[in-house]
C-alpha cells in the first residue's frame, strides 16, 4: 500500500461567486502533485477543533506541513509586530495540535515555509515576525520571479540528511518575510542562506523532521532536488519503525 500524506488544509478565506460563504478548506495543487507523483496518497485536513486533532493520527503514514498565513505571535509569547501579515489562529491551533500529536506517534513530518515555522513554534521556538526584526537578514527572501525559479542560494550542513539528498550547497525560491529565530531545543539548523537566514531544519534525534523554508513543490515538475525532497519524505513515511518520538509536553 502506498503511504498515505497528511495535508493540513490551508483556509481561503474570502468570499466568492462559488463559495458563498466564508472559509474554503483547501490544499494547493502543486503540494498534492508531488506527492502523488512521488508515490504518496494526499489526504486534506480542515482545522478543527485542536482536541479533536489526535483522532486523525491514526489515518495517515506521514504529516506535510504546506504554507500560508503568518503564525500568530501570540504562540511564542510575543505581541504583532507592525509588519505582521494576515494571520489565523484557528488553522494555527488545529496544525499545532496534529503535529504534537503525529510527532508523538512516530509519524515522519516534513514541513514546507510556514510548515517548517508551526514545526519550530510548536516544538518551543520562535520566529523572527518580519525579516526587518534580523539584523543580519539582507537578501531579497519575498520573490518576485514566478515561484516555480530558484532565486537564492543555501549552505547545507555537511553529515545532515538534507545533504545526502541534495549537497551541499543548492539554488532555491524564496516566499516569506517571517524566518525562525531562537531554534527549537529538539532541532538543530541544516541550511542557512547567504546572509544567514535559517532554511531548513532536522530533528537532533533521527530522521523523524525535515523543514524547509523554501518551497520545493513550486519546482517539482523541473528540479530533481526538489523531487528528492519528496522521493525521501515518501520514503520515510514508508518505513516509520524506528523513530523515537520528541518530547511535546
Ligand atoms: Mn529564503
Amino acid at each position: 500500500m502506498k503511504p498515505r500524506i497528511a495535508m493540513p488544509a490551508d483556509t481561503f478565506t474570502e468570499a466568492t461567486n462559488i463559495i458563498n460563504e466564508r472559509n474554503a478548506e483547501f490544499a494547493p495543487d502543486p503540494a498534492i502533485q508531488a506527492v502523488t507523483k512521488s508515490g504518496g496518497i494526499p489526504i486534506i485536513l480542515p482545522s478543527i477543533d485542536p482536541e479533536d486533532a489526535p483522532s486523525y493520527v491514526d489515518l495517515f503514514d506521514g504529516l506535510l506541513m504546506l504554507g500560508g498565513f503568518d503564525i500568530d505571535p501570540t504562540f511564542f509569547n510575543e505581541e504583532p509586530h507592525y509588519n505582521l501579515g494576515e494571520t489565523y489562529r484557528k488553522r494555527d491551533l488545529f496544525e499545532i495540535a496534529l503535529l504534537k500529536a503525529a510527532i508523538k506517534a512516530g509519524k515522519p513530518v516534513m514541513g514546507i515555509c510556514r510548515g517548517m515555522q508551526v514545526i519550530n513554534v510548536a516544538l518551543g521556538g520562535t520566529l523572527y515576525q518580519d525579516l526587518s526584526e534580523d539584523p543580519q537578514a539582507k537578501l531579497k527572501h519575498n520573490q518576485q520571479a514566478p515561484g516555480n525559479l530558484p532565486t537564492h542560494h543555501v549552505n547545507i550542513q555537511s553529515g545532515s540528511m538534507l545533504s545526502s539528498l541534495i549537497g551541499e550547497r543548492s539554488y532555491v525560491n524564496s516566499r516569506h518575510h517571517q524566518a525562525l529565530h531562537q531554534l527549537a531545543p529538539s532541532l538543530q539548523t541544516v541550511a542557512k542562506s547567504d546572509d544567514g537566514v535559517i532554511e531548513a531544519v532536522e530533528s537532533k534525534l533521527n530522521t523523524q523532521i525535515l523543514g524547509v523554508q523554501w518551497h520545493p513543490e513550486n519546482m517539482f515538475k523541473h528540479n530533481q532536488e526538489s523531487q528528492a525532497l519528496f522521493a525521501n519524505f515518501i520514503e520515510r513515511s514508508n518505513n516509520v519503525s524506528g523513530l523515537s518520538s520528541i518530547q511535546t509536553a
